[in-house]
Parts: structure tokens; C-alpha cells; sequence
């Protein structure tokens, strides 16, 4: 029998056909894709004719269609839908695929070939985004090592194996610590939640089998419950247990695979000749050097600290005033935090919630995208892996876009967080090639599913990460959509957002659940209003940690990440009640692999151009200004990885954006 995964996928625009896969086929797919493309890559390299474009980047670009088939299959279900099966696949399968990549970026012939070509790109009659395909297949090899020899090269291939493996164990323990976790609360312990809340913390009763209800380290679920629970004991426990994750000794402790990751990128970086891994990591960034992002956070951090010291002697006023006494702790912040809201904006967001519904937001996303670029969304009804997903053709003037699929109620099989990816990019080359992109959230179920505004922004981000894949319109799938530099790739995601704050938006699609009736006006200026509300806490709890990042990555490695932690939190003046957004032992953003390692800084990078992005709708004449619209989607949105990302934001804005724009957008300085 012909393995499922590989075969012809007739189903409608040839998704993946979830029903027939069984997670027996991934091991002999896996091994059968990856066999094929070594024997793709050997022909390529041992050709026997000079190299050309054509029979060396081209072919490298059409080779491994069957393993893209297998890995986006199995990485969307091992991170959206895992199963102990599937965790042992995975832990089976990232030593295999680092070595399989590896393999072929240290092949040494194949790299001659392009190197060659490299040097003579001048007289191949090359189109830009051709030359810009080979600049960064070049690049990647040398990146990788191709150009090392003998005992380094070995090294190497060592060092990124056992990387991979670091990586996979660092995310599986984690989700493990996750797991095990949870708090049974009594009836009483109920009283002072809204009722989302105590509807969440039934559901998850349920799903952990207990009778009773129970908080769990879920974002969406303890978050809300730290900022309603009245029972400051009760919020210590489960904070404690929330930044505990990977800290709590025995087999699922990560600090000492941090230490072990960040000493073998120093290794690395070192090998290829950089002084340190940052040095290394950011050459390819929009920001390029240490001291450039150093230099950004450190502005930032100084007016939010500013505002959070403030902020931080009101709420101890506060919490005084309710007869605690000592100092203000990490587990009071959200507390009080809410109840200054309440009285300062007299928002509560218990009251908010009803008013966004799930899929009234979906729906909100959907429109601004009709209205900013002409998509069009209709529901399509195809089995995916789980009840839960839903799957839409996207359409433009009757044409097809893409598939969006979307996947956001969280369950225990699933990681934590919020992600967009896309399980087929978009290609012209060998063939045309539309998207099929998926948005993975984790937001509590409920009858409706009611989102916190914070949920509500997160939906609109990873569906601006969408539209970076779904309009995409580049000929080569190693450059199509979001494969830009890591601190230009939030620029979409964190423009959108901001589709959200248009009022007219609101207007329309945040309306009651129950009643139907649009959310009052008052309401909605509160909203609006609130969405600078605790940016000081918000500000300081993220730069704190993309600090702490950089730090680990530019200069020697610690030799103990969490002194190295409390040092840099120390040098900053951390607020003794603000945590940071991700502690070292529970980074994964850092640790679960290189993406944003010494690159957590790029939200705030990126945040200050979706500032200044967006300024520039508001300067043309409004949010939904079709000139600038065009203008993103021509330059920003369709453009993948063709270009400089600084050249990309010039040709848009016309101008470099500086960072008084995501200070006054966040309040920290007077509008
Ligand atoms: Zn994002």
C-alpha cells in the first residue's frame, strides 16, 4: 500500500488528507522523503555540467516536494494535536532531520557549484530575485559551515544535531511541566471571578477529570485568574507554579540544557569566525549589530520603567488600602492592576468579553482584509485533524488565493502560545503553488467563545501573519512569504492589530452575545482608550526579557544562565513586582530552537515600524486609505524575502521609522 502522506492528496485544493493518515505512516514517510531527496541532491551536485541557475539553485529550489509533504503534515499535528506517539516521533525525528539539512548544507560539491555561480553572478543574465535567491543560498551555506574542513566541519555537524535534540527536549519538557500542573479550587475559591472565568476553570476541571473546577498554567486561564482571584494566596500558588515551568527540578528541569544550548552556540559562532553568537545571528537581521538592538531596548526601557515605577507606588497604595501590608509582589500586579482599570477607565473586562465573540472576530479580520486588499472568505468543508479547525477558501475577484485554515481553542494535546504557518508557501516555480496557511490559537472554549481584548489582538496578529503568506507573489519558495529577517517578519502581524483599534471596526463587529446589540459607545472609547492602559508593566516584563536574551547570546556564554539573569535584571533596576514576560527556563522562544535567539528583541523592532506604518494610513486618510493599502501589499505583503527588509519598509513609507512612534503609541511619552 502507497503511504497516504505520499501519494497524489485528491482533496480539494490538495490539503493534506488528515482522515486517512495514521501516526504509523509518518516513520516510513518520513524516511522514504528524505531518501528521495538525498538522491535529488546527489544528482544535482555531481552533475557533470558547468553549473547554471538552472541546474543547480532552480533544481535545489523543486527538490524535497515529498518531504515539505511530510513535515507540514507532521508539524502541524505534533504541535497543534500531540499524542505520546507523536512525541516520540518527533524526538525520533529532529536528530534525523539535523542531520539530513546539515547534510546537505556541508556538501561540499554542491556548495562549489554555488559558490561558483556566486562569483560569476554578474554574467548570468539574472533577474533581481534571482540574484537575490542565490545571494541568500550562498550565504546559507556559508552560514552553516560549508566552507569548513576536517575536525571543525565534524565539530559542527555535531554541535547542530546535538542542538536540535536540546531544542525538541527544552519544548517537550515544558509542555510536560504544563501538563502536570493544575490547582483544584473549591466553590468559594469562585467567588470574585467573572463568570468566563469560572466557565474556564469547569472546562479545564473537565479535561483534567477532576469533579471540581481547576486553574492550570494555560496563558488564557491563569492570566485572568491572577487579575480577578481575590485570594492573594490562591494567586501566589498558581503564579509561583506559572514561572516555575522548567525550574521544578527531576527530568523536566531545563536550566541545565539553557546552559548547554547557549555554550554550543558560542562554539558554533566562533567555528564560522563571528566573536559571538550574536554577532553571528543578527548579520542577518534588519538591525545587524548588538549594540543596535542594545541601543533600542535600552531607550524603550527607560521611559517604561519610568512609567512602571509610577504605576507600581499607585497599585501598593491601593493594595494597602485593602489592609495587605509589605511590598507589592508579581502575584498583586494583574490584581490591582484590574481594579485600577476598573475605577480609573471603570472597564471592566468581565463586562467587555461579551462582546467579543469568537467568530464575530473572525469575521472582523476577514472584513478589513476584504476591504483593504479585495479578499473574499468562504467556509470550506473538509476534514482536517482535529473537530475543531475550520477551513476557508480565500478568493480575489472570483480568483484563488489561498486555504485559511484556523485552529484556536486550546486543549492539552496542544503547545502553548499563538502561531501562524504556512503547510503549503506560495511558489510560481516549478509550478504555481497557492497557500495553505494556518493560524493556531489557544483561546478558552465556551458556548459562545468569548474573547479577552488581549485574545482579540492575538487573533488579528497571526492573521496578519496570514496575509504575509497568503498574498504573497514571488516566483521562489525559499523567499515567498514570511521567510523575511526575524525582526522584520512582526511587521505584518503587529500592523494588523491595529485594524482592530479603528473604531468603525468595533462598531460593527463587536456586538453583544446575547443581545446582538453593537457595544455601546461609551464602551468602546473606553476600549480604546485602555488599550495604553499597564503598558508601563507590559513594556518593562517584555524588554526585561529580550535583554536578558541578548545578553546570554553577545559575548562569551554564562557559565550559569540564571546568575546571568538575575545580573542583567539587577543592572536594569527590574521592579521587584514585574517578572519577566519569559524566564530563561521556561524561554522557548530562545531555547526551543534558534528563531529568536538574540532575536526576541524583533517584536519591539517591528513594533516600531507597525507604529510608523500605520501613521502613515492615518496621515493618507484613514485606516482603510486603498493608496496606501496597494502600497503595503505591493511592497510589505507580496514581496517575501526578495529584498532588504529596510529597503522593502523605504520603498513603502518612503522614510526609516524611529522609536518616538512606539513610545507615544504605547503612552510611555505624551502623544
Ligand atoms: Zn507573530
Amino acid at each position: 500500500m502507497t503511504n497516504p502522506i505520499l501519494s497524489d492528496w485528491n482533496t480539494p485544493f490538495e490539503i493534506a488528507p488528515f482522515a486517512e493518515i495514521s501516526d504509523d505512516d509518518f516513520a516510513p514517510a518520513l524516511d522514504q522523503a528524505m531518501q528521495a531527496h538525498n538522491a535529488q541532491i546527489e544528482a544535482i551536485a555531481s552533475n557533470k555540467d558547468p553549473a547554471t541557475f538552472a541546474n543547480t539553485i532552480e533544481a535545489l529550489e523543486a527538490a524535497g516536494e515529498e518531504l515539505d509533504k511530510v513535515l507540514s503534515v507532521f508539524f502541524t499535528v505534533a504541535g497543534a494535536d500531540s499524542n505520546p506517539k507523536r512525541e516520540e516521533l518527533q524526538r525520533d525525528f529532529s536528530p534525523k532531520l539535523s542531520a539530513h539539512f546539515s547534510g546537505i548544507s556541508s556538501n561540499k560539491a554542491l556548495f562549489h557549484r554555488v559558490a561558483d555561480l556566486w562569483d560569476r553572478r554578474e554574467e548570468l543574465g539574472l533577474s533581481d530575485e534571482q540574484v537575490r535567491v542565490l545571494m541568500l543560498t550562498h550565504r546559507g551555506f556559508v552560514r552553516a559551515g560549508a566552507a569548513l574542513q576536517g575536525d571543525e566541519d565534524a565539530r559542527m555537524q555535531e554541535i547542530k544535531s546535538r542542538l536540535a535534540s536540546l531544542g525538541t527536549s527544552f519544548t517537550q519538557n515544558l509542555l510536560a511541566d504544563e501538563r502536570d500542573w493544575f490547582m483544584e479550587l473549591s466553590e468559594d475559591d469562585l467567588q470574585g471571578l467573572p463568570g468566563f472565568v469560572v466557565d474556564a476553570v469547569r472546562a479545564a476541571g473537565q479535561e483534567k477529570g477532576t469533579n471540581g473546577p481547576v486553574v492550570t498554567l494555560s496563558r488564557s486561564l491563569i492570566v485572568p485568574f491572577l487579575q480577578f482571584s481575590p485570594r492573594r494566596d490562591l494567586r501566589e500558588t498558581a503564579y509561583r507554579a506559572w514561572t516555575a515551568r522548567g525550574a521544578n527540578g527531576g527530568i523536566t528541569d531545563n536550566r541545565e540544557i539553557a546552559s548547554e544550548i547557549l555554550k554550543l552556540r558560542e562554539e558554533r559562532a566562533n567555528l564560522l569566525g563571528y566573536d559571538s553568537f550574536a554577532d553571528f545571528k543578527l548579520e542577518t537581521e534588519m538591525a545587524q549589530t548588538p549594540d543596535r538592538v542594545r541601543d533600542l531596548l535600552m531607550e524603550v526601557w527607560d521611559a517604561a520603567k519610568t512609567r512602571a515605577d509610577m504605576d507600581a507606588d499607585i497599585l501598593t497604595e491601593m493594595m494597602q488600602e485593602d489592609g495587605v501590608n509589605g511590598p507589592l509582589e508579581a502575584w498583586d500586579w494583574r490584581y490591582y492592576a484590574e481594579k485600577r482599570r476598573k475605577a480609573e477607565h471603570d472597564l471592566d473586562e468581565a463586562a467587555l468579553k461579551p462582546y467579543l465573540q469568537l467568530d464575530r472576530m473572525i469575521k472582523a479580520a476577514f472584513a478589513c482584509a476584504n476591504r483593504l486588499f479585495g479578499l473574499e472568505f468562504a467556509p470550506l468543508d473538509v476534514p482536517l485533524y482535529h473537530p475543531d479547525c475550520r477551513a476557508w477558501e480565500v478568493t480575489r475577484n472570483g480568483q484563488h488565493i489561498a486555504v485559511f485554515i484556523g485552529d484556536y481553542f486550546a486543549r492539552g494535546s496542544k503547545r502553548s502560545g499563538a502561531w501562524c504557518s504556512a503547510m503549503r508557501a506560495q511558489a510560481k516555480f516549478p509550478a504555481d503553488q497557492a497557500p495553505v496557511v494556518i493560524n493556531v490559537c489557544n483561546f478558552a472554549k465556551g458556548d459562545p467563545a468569548l474573547l479577552s481584548y488581549d485574545d482579540a489582538r492575538t487573533l488579528f496578529h497571526e492573521f496578519g501573519h496570514a496575509l504575509h503568506q497568503m498574498l504573497s507573489n514571488v516566483t521562489y519558495e525559499s523567499i515567498s512569504g514570511t521567510s523575511v529577517a526575524r525582526d522584520f517578519v512582526e511587521l505584518p502581524s503587529q500592523l494588523y492589530e491595529h485594524w482592530l483599534e479603528v473604531p468603525e471596526v468595533l462598531a460593527e463587529f463587536a456586538t453583544h452575545a446575547e443581545t446582538g446589540e453593537p457595544m455601546p459607545q461609551d464602551m468602546l472609547e473606553k476600549v480604546l482608550k485602555a488599550a495604553n492602559f499597564d503598558q508601563g508593566f507590559q513594556t518593562v516584563e517584555y524588554v526585561a526579557s529580550a535583554l536578558v536574551d541578548l545578553a546570554f547570546h553577545d559575548g562569551a556564554a554564562p557559565a550559569d544562565p540564571m546568575a546571568k539573569q538575575a545580573e542583567v535584571l539587577a543592572s536594569i533596576g527590574m521592579p521587584q513586582a514585574i517578572g519577566m514576560r519569559h524566564a530563561t527556563p521556561h524561554f522557548a522562544h530562545v531555547f526551543a530552537g534558534d528563531g529568536y535567539s538574540s532575536g526576541y528583541y524583533s517584536y519591539m523592532w517591528s513594533e516600531v515600524m507597525d507604529a510608523d506604518a500605520f501613521a502613515a494610513f492615518e496621515e493618507a486618510g484613514g485606516a482603510f486609505d486603498p493608496e496606501r493599502a496597494k502600497a503595503l501589499e505591493e511592497h510589505i505583503l507580496s514581496t517575501g524575502g526578495s529584498k532588504e527588509a529596510e529597503d522593502l519598509y523605504l520603498a513603502f513609507r518612503g522614510r526609516l521609522p524611529g522609536v518616538e512612534a512606539l513610545l507615544k503609541g504605547r503612552g510611555l511619552i505624551a502623544a
